[in-house]
């Protein structure tokens, strides 16, 4: 089982502190780490590789999923944008990185991609109870 199976076990099981909804596709969770403040993840529930092997129409409502938990960060968040990150290189399970980006944060460099700052992410982990007050606060925008 993947590591995302294994996420979505927990999420299934309600036992996911970092869940913060369940669409009909897809998790949407919190991230495990907070340098993008709101960055969150869209990930499928059912175990596919790649976007080309859904049927396109679960392509088009997963897309809405996605495009739906964009909208709900920027407006709680107010980011100027939301980086949207599909690579599957290291876990090839199909899920959206959403990473949401600030004015101040993009003032220095517009080229900026989030993956460069990887090295960081590890500083701002977040606790199972920050990620609890987080998923409360976003939980109340998806009803
Ligand atoms: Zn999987």
């Amino acid at each position: 089982m993947c590591l995302i199976c294994e996420r979505n076990e927990l999420s299934k099981q309600g036992e996911n502190p970092f869940l913060i909804k369940e669409f009909k596709h897809s998790y949407f969770v919190v991230g495990d780490h907070q340098y993008f403040k709101g960055y969150s993840l869209l990930v499928l529930k059912n175990h596919v590789e790649d976007l080309t092997d859904l049927p396109s129409h679960i392509q088009a409502e997963y897309l809405a999923e996605v495009t739906r938990a964009a909208k709900a960060l920027k407006n709680f968040y107010g980011a100027v944008r939301i980086n949207y990150s599909c690579l599957g290189n290291f876990v090839p399970h199909v899920h959206f990185h959403l990473f949401p980006r600030y004015e101040a944060d993009l003032v220095d460099d517009r080229t900026k991609n989030p993956w460069h700052c990887i090295e960081d992410f590890k500083n701002f982990t977040l606790s199972h109870s920050e990620a609890s007050e987080i998923v409360g606060q976003l939980k109340g925008l998806l009803v």
